[in-house]
């Protein structure tokens, strides 16, 4: 089977190179353990952060050894009561072909109530909850907010615009890196209206966009997406600090925002948070995203990227923008 290890660490831009695809043993399932076959694996910015030999809220990934990451398979060989061959589970051990298990540390999920297993990677998975905490817990959000989300066409940011509409937003803005995301944004999931923030400074194209301020802002990407929002927020405005993709991959500090004094006067509230510390509200989330999804009014988008073999370029794809929606790698039929 293949695995794929961390090669080297980059410096700025990942590349190709830092990957090494390798063939090994299929490994064997102990006491209490399930052999599974991975059928879809996910790949996110955050696995940037891993590739860095920092200190981190998850532990880099470890020179010469498969990473790691959210993945969705099937059960074919089991030593757990719990977990019988056949069942389909959620776990933390994607970047390979099969992995092995305990059989408490994998959850066991319905196929048959998601459109594909890959939506468990997305909307029904990490990604959407972390639209819905960040939105509702952090950002606190409420009916008749103008909210505002950047990487909007993405995983995280298309559910929290989406989320922002059917809970009653007054008008929802959206920033995305290409006009057919900004399309997409409007024409397809409902947003009020998008931008791309390629074609003009994003202090301008929001300032457009929302000229009576906005209530919240829903921070996927930092730097001047950040700045130019703490401009635009109304007096106790609210932002979702939930990622700085922008920086992600800089060798030197941000020089936005500049403007971080304007908080006080405005009074507002800046929050950061990690979704792996909000697993409590996954019970609300899937009752109320999964029966939106069931009653077809929220929409899970996916950019799939075919073959484990592929996977290093489909996470190279997720930092440039290639995907819209949640990127996930197919890596075998089911
Ligand atoms: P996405 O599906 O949104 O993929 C990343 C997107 O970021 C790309 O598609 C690209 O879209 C955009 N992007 C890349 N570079 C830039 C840039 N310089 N400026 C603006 N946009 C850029 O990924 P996720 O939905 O999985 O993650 C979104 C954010 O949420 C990330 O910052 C991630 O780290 C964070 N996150 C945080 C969590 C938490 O617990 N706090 C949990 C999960 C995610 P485009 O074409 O629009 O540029």
């Amino acid at each position: 089977m293949k695995e794929i290890r961390l090669a080297s660490r980059p410096s700025g831009w990942p590349t190709a190179e830092n990957f090494a695809i390798v063939d090994v043993e299929t490994p064997v399932p102990g006491d209490g353990q399930v052999l599974i076959r991975n059928v879809y694996m996910s790949v996110d910015p955050y696995m940037r952060g891993r590739m860095n030999d920092v200190k981190s809220y998850v532990p880099p990934f470890v020179l010469g050894a498969p990473l790691d990451g959210a993945a969705i398979g099937e059960v074919v060989a089991s030593n757990s009561s719990a977990v019988p061959v056949g069942a389909v589970v959620a776990h933390g051990l994607g970047w390979r072909e099969f992995a092995v298990a305990d059989g408490n540390r994998v959850r066991v999920v319905d196929p048959a109530a998601a459109p594909t297993l890959s939506a468990y990677l997305g909307l029904l998975g990490m990604t959407g909850l972390t639209a819905y905490v960040g939105l509702l817990d952090i950002a606190q959000f409420k009916e008749g907010d103008t909210v505002f989300v950047s990487g909007a066409a993405g995983a995280v940011g298309s559910v929290v615009g989406q989320i922002a509409k059917l809970r009653g937003a007054k008008r929802v803005i959206g920033s995305a890196g290409s006009a057919e995301k900004a399309r997409h944004l409007v024409d397809d999931l409902g947003f009020d209206t998008a931008f791309n923030y390629k074609e003009a400074p994003v202090r301008d194209q929001l300032r457009a966009a929302a000229p009576d301020g906005i209530d919240v802002y829903f921070d996927n990407v930092g730097g001047d997406h950040l700045e130019a929002a703490i401009s635009q927020l109304n007096k106790f405005g609210r932002v979702a600090m939930c990622g700085a993709i922008a920086q992600y991959n800089d060798t030197s500090a941000p020089s936005a925002p500049r403007n971080l004094a304007l908080a006080i006067g405005k009074e507002l509230n800046l929050r950061g948070f990690i979704v792996g510390n909000h697993n409590h509200r996954m019970p609300d989330f899937l009752a109320e995203v999964g029966g939106w999804l069931r009653e077809g009014r929220i929409s899970a988008r996916e950019t799939v990227v075919e073959g484990i073999e592929n996977a290093p370029e489909a996470f190279l794809g997720v930092l440039r923008g290639d995907n819209t929606g949640k990127m996930v790698v197919k890596v075998a039929e089911r």
